[in-house]
């Protein structure tokens, strides 16, 4: 059986509180259960769930998101914490073996992490994209693991963005582009 991962991109409380610091607002805060349900059945299939949460230090000017958003997700505040009921389902499950949170440094989750080597000696071929922006992180994400021969699932309930064309192009995208199943 193919072996598979759910990977949870920045479902937090600056990208979808409705005074998160860069919001997708309501689609963003209308995927919550589908999100949440998801991670619950991967993480009881014994499936491996990540949680790859975007990371900034307060003016940090060598970092190119500053200069194309308002700070977000900054270390140590509440803004950064998983938003909703997905923060109640990591804390009660974050230590087992097939849960890993780790911090994002770029868009993609990929990008300077240890990510494809946890999934690799996982024997991981199929990756699950859940989370926010649509049109940029989980993008990123997807074209990643693409280009690293991952087969890609993008669960369009459990994906958001602030910017609506952006969603939709990159939901065809991801098929038309990246071979992925969007479901
Ligand atoms: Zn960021």
């Amino acid at each position: 059986m193919t072996k598979r991962a759910l990977i949870n991109v920045d479902y937090t409380y600056d990208f979808v509180a409705i005074d998160g610091a860069l919001t997708c607002g309501e689609p963003g805060q209308a995927i919550e259960e589908k999100i949440v349900s998801l991670t619950k059945e991967f993480m009881d299939a014994g499936d491996y769930v990540v949680f790859a949460i975007d990371a900034h230090k307060e003016g940090d000017d060598f970092h190119p998101e500053n200069k194309l958003f308002p700070p977000h997700n900054i270390i140590g505040t509440p803004g950064r914490h998983l938003y909703g009921e997905l923060a109640r389902v990591y804390d009660a499950n974050k230590d087992r073996e097939n849960v890993y949170y780790f911090d994002k440094t770029r868009y993609s989750a990929f990008a300077g992490t240890d990510l494809e080597i946890k999934l690799r000696e996982r024997g991981i071929e199929e990756v699950h994209i859940i989370g926010v922006c649509t049109d940029i992180c989980v993008l990123h994400t997807a074209v990643d693991a693409y280009n690293k021969g991952f087969q890609i699932i993008i669960h369009k309930d459990a994906v958001a963005s602030f910017n609506q064309a952006g969603h939709e192009w990159a939901l065809g995208h991801f098929k038309d582009s990246l071979g992925a199943e969007v479901r």
